[in-house]
């Protein structure tokens, strides 16, 4: 069996699919690796790091000799093109954005799982690739937020007095918001919380920050947060508004599954912030959770800054690849056996994590979804 990891090739992209220990893993298991010449120098692993594995100088030559092919983000149409009829396709494949990549994986009988199709439930939590890049993302974005603040994060005493702590603000407490308030506590700001999730007021609170209370309760099905009504979303702004008013530094990770990213954070909202306050909005790249964010940029709306990073968790690719390739082996390893693999559709996390098989796009959401 050789498991394939090729170069990625989109912009800005650092992360691989494999780190040289997990390489030795899948050894371990009877399988052989074909990797391209560089694939992991962005991320710091040259390639004699990787050891006895086998070198390809182009990500078509690993595309056509592979057996499984593993990658973070979702391969050109010419890849596509390569790769060999029967092959599994494992990664981030972004299942909702491009219905033409879909249905050329599909039509090239090649069986792709998408990570972000994973049933979130125990047991797959060790293969969730949604929340260790977003544990990775919450983290970076701390930094990027305490980069751009013109104030110190932690109080601080000197000879002529003391200097009081930042206030942060992190809205949405899933994996990415809880891993932005304890960076921001780390490195001492004081620090407020927000989410829709009730639940969530415990695990704020466990990590030494405030719950923003806002009496609005939008568990959703599964336990996930739904849309807010429109009182509701009154509601949260008035109570919102003032504790927005009142930080140096405001972070926004709100998502509710498979929908546009919640406007939370008005224009009117922004303009009432202090001057030289900064606005880290992680929600950018899915249409932001302040008004005016532009992802991929920082702009400046009268004295407040608005930063909109794009794949944050690139920005740390040595562990981002680390905590991925654990994901993508936990995912796939348990089906490799003295160098051969068996899919067994009858494991509902491999079944449900299915993009397509057999010449279709198998994933029932995902077909209704691209019509
Ligand atoms: P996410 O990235 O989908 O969303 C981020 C947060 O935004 C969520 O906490 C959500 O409640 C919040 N949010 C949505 N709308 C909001 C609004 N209008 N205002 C304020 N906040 C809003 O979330 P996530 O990081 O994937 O985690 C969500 C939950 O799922 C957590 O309880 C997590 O522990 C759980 N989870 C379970 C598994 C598993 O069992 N395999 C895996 C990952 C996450």
């Amino acid at each position: 069996l050789v498991i394939g990891v090729a170069a990625e090739k989109a912009a800005g992209e650092r992360r691989l699919p494999v780190v040289p220990d997990v390489i030795k893993k899948y050894a371990g298991l009877g399988a052989r690796a074909l990797v391209e010449r560089g694939a992991g120098a962005e991320a710091h692993f040259p390639d004699e790091a990787f050891g006895d594995v086998a070198f390809a100088d182009s990500g078509e030559d690993v595309y056509a000799g592979a057996d499984v092919v593993l990658c973070v983000q979702p391969p050109s149409q010419k890849l596509i093109g390569k790769l060999k009829p029967g092959a599994v396709l494992v990664g981030m494949l972004q299942p909702w954005s491009d219905a033409k990549r879909v249905q050329a994986i599909a039509k090239r009988g090649v069986t792709a799982f998408a990570l972000e199709l994973l049933p979130r439930i125990s047991r797959a939590q060790s293969m969730d690739v949604l929340s260790s890049q977003a544990a990775v993302a919450g983290y970076a974005c701390a930094l990027i937020a305490a980069n751009h603040c013109p104030k110190f994060f932690p109080m601080l005493t000197y000879a002529a007095g003391s200097i009081r702590p930042a206030r942060v603000l992190v809205i949405g407490a899933g994996v990415a918001g809880l891993q932005a308030i304890a960076t921001a506590r780390r490195i001492g700001a004081q620090v407020e919380g927000y989410d829709v999730r009730p639940e969530t007021r415990e695990q704020v609170e466990s990590l030494g920050a405030k719950f923003v209370e806002t009496g609005v309760d939008a568990t959703g099905e599964g336990g996930y947060a739904r849309e807010l009504t429109a009182d509701e979303k009154k509601q949260q702004a008035e109570r919102l508004g003032k504790a927005i008013a009142q930080c140096d530094v405001l972070i926004t990770t709100a998502a509710v599954p498979g929908r546009k990213a919640p406007v939370i954070v008005t224009k009117k909202m922004v303009e009432q912030m202090k001057d030289g306050a900064v606005v880290v909005d992680l929600a950018a790249e899915t249409g932001g959770n302040v008004e005016g964010t532009v992802a991929g940029e920082e702009k400046r709306v009268g004295g407040v800054l608005i930063v909109g990073p794009t794949n944050i968790a690139s920005r740390m690719p040595v562990h981002a690849s680390e905590m991925l390739a654990k994901n993508l082996f936990n995912f796939i390893s348990p089906f490799i056996k003295d160098g051969a693999l068996t899919l067994d559709w009858e494991d509902e996390v491999m079944s449900g994590a299915c993009l397509t098989h057999d010449g279709e796009v198998r994933h029932e959401g995902v077909r209704k979804a691209l019509g």
